[in-house]
C-alpha cells in the first residue's frame, strides 16, 4: 500500500477554513451564555447542542474501545457517506467503486456529487472477490464501498478478501457494518489502527432500535475524522438525538437482549418460510433480515400489501431476481407474515 491522505483529499477541502461557531470557540466552565444570540428562556432547548458531541463520543469510545478522536457522528450513516464523497471525490473527475448489489445510498450520494460510480458484481453466491474489485480501480478511484453483512443479500463478506482490498488499494475503503451486531463475525473496528485508509460505518438505526433519532457513526484515523468534522454542518446532531442516544447507550444489555430475541425469531422465521410452496430459496443471513427467492416476487409483494404487510421487493436488483427482503419482526408479526404467505399460496 502506498496511501497518502493528503494526495487523495480535494484541494479546496484541504484549504478550507471551517465555520467557527460560538460553542466551538469556548470550552470549559461557564454559567452565563451571551455568546450565541440564543433566547435565554425555554431551557434546555434554547441552547445550541454541543457541535463536537463530546459526551456522546466519550460513551461510544468506552463501548467500542476506540478513542474519541477516531469517531465521527452524523445525521444517520447517510451523512458520513455524503461527506466522504465531498471530501475526497472531485466532481466529474474522480470515481468510486462498490460491490453490487448493495445498499442504495452509496450510488445516490455519488450521483448527487456528480461522481462516477462503478459497480462490481458479487459472485453468484453473493461472496466478495477482491481481485475483481481491485481490477475496477484506476488512478481516479478515491473510494471503495463494501458492506458486511451486506444489504440486501444478508451475508457477511469474507474478511480475508476485505483485508486484501484494504491492503492493496491506495484510496479509502468504506466498510459499512450497519448489521454487525447481528453477525457472528467480528467487526474490523479492533483493527482500525492498522489501516490508515479504512473507514468503518456503524449506526444506532438497527440493533439499538433508534432509527427515528438518526445517529450514524464513522470510525477512522484521526486525520480522516478531522477532515469530516471540518466540513460537516456545525450542529449536525441535535440536542434531542444526543440526549436520547446517551440514554440508550447506558443500557447496552437492552440492545443485547433485542439482538438475542431477533436472532431467535430469525431461526423460527427461516424454518417457517422454508416450508412454504411459494418460497424457492432462502439465502443465508448474518443480519436481521432474510433475502427470499419466491415463485413471483411482485405478485406476492402486492398480495401482502393488500393484507397490510410490507416487505421489500428486491426483484429488480441485480442477482436478486424474484426475491423479497424480509425484516425479522416480533413473533406475532412474523406469524402474521407466514399466515398471509400460506393464504396467498403459489401465484
Ligand atoms: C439501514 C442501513 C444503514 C443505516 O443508515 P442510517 O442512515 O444510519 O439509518 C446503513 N447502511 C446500510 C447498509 C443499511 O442497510
Amino acid at each position: 500500500m502506498n496511501f497518502s491522505l493528503q494526495d487523495i483529499t480535494r484541494k479546496n477541502i484541504l484549504a478550507l477554513h471551517p465555520y467557527s461557531s460560538a460553542r466551538d470557540e469556548f470550552t470549559g466552565e461557564a454559567s452565563v451564555f451571551l455568546d450565541a444570540n440564543e433566547n435565554p428562556f425555554n431551557a434546555p432547548f434554547n441552547r445550541y447542542p454541543d457541535p463536537r458531541q463530546l459526551a456522546l463520543k466519550e460513551r461510544i469510545s468506552q463501548l467500542k474501545n476506540v478513542p474519541t478522536g477516531h469517531i465521527f457522528l452524523g445525521n444517520g450513516s447517510d451523512e458520513p457517506i455524503d461527506l466522504l464523497f465531498r471530501a475526497f471525490c472531485e466532481p466529474g473527475i474522480d470515481n468510486a467503486v462498490a460491490i453490487a448489489p448493495t445498499y442504495g445510498m452509496y450510488h445516490v450520494a455519488a450521483d448527487i456529487n456528480n461522481v462516477a460510480y462503478r459497480e462490481v458484481l458479487l459472485e453468484e453466491n453473493y461472496s466478495l472477490n477482491a481481485a475483481k474489485i481491485l481490477a475496477a480501480v484506476d488512478s481516479s478511484t478515491k473510494l471503495i464501498f463494501l458492506c458486511s453483512p451486506n444489504n440486501p443479500t444478508g451475508n457477511a463478506l469474507d474478511q480475508k478478501e476485505i483485508l486484501r482490498i484494504i491492503n492493496e488499494f491506495n484510496g479509502l475503503v468504506v466498510l459499512d457494518e450497519a448489521y454487525i451486531d447481528f453477525c457472528p463475525e467480528k467487526s474490523l473496528l479492533a483493527n482500525l489502527e492498522k489501516y490508515p485508509n479504512l473507514v468503518i460505518l456503524q449506526t444506532l438505526s438497527k440493533a439499538w432500535g433508534l432509527a427515528g433519532i438518526r445517529l450514524g457513526m464513522a470510525f477512522a484515523s484521526h486525520e480522516i475524522i478531522a477532515l469530516l468534522s471540518k466540513i460537516k454542518y456545525p450542529y449536525n446532531i441535535n440536542l434531542l438525538t444526543q440526549n436520547k442516544a446517551l440514554e440508550m447507550l447506558q443500557s447496552p444489555e437492552k440492545k443485547e437482549d433485542w439482538v438475542k430475541k431477533i436472532l431467535q425469531q430469525k431461526i423460527v422465521l427461516t424454518k417457517d418460510l422454508a416450508k412454504l410452496p411459494n418460497v424457492i430459496r432462502l439465502f443465508p443471513s448474518d443480519a436481521n433480515f432474510i433475502l427470499v427467492k419466491t415463485t413471483a416476487a411482485k405478485k406476492i409483494y402486492d398480495a401482502l400489501v393488500k393484507r397490510q404487510i410490507i416487505v421489500r421487493d428486491r426483484s429488480k436488483v441485480q442477482l436478486c431476481g424474484e426475491t423479497l427482503r424480509i425484516t425479522v419482526g416480533t413473533e406475532a408479526e412474523n406469524k402474521m407474515l407466514i399466515d398471509a404467505l400460506k393464504e396467498i399460496g403459489v401465484i
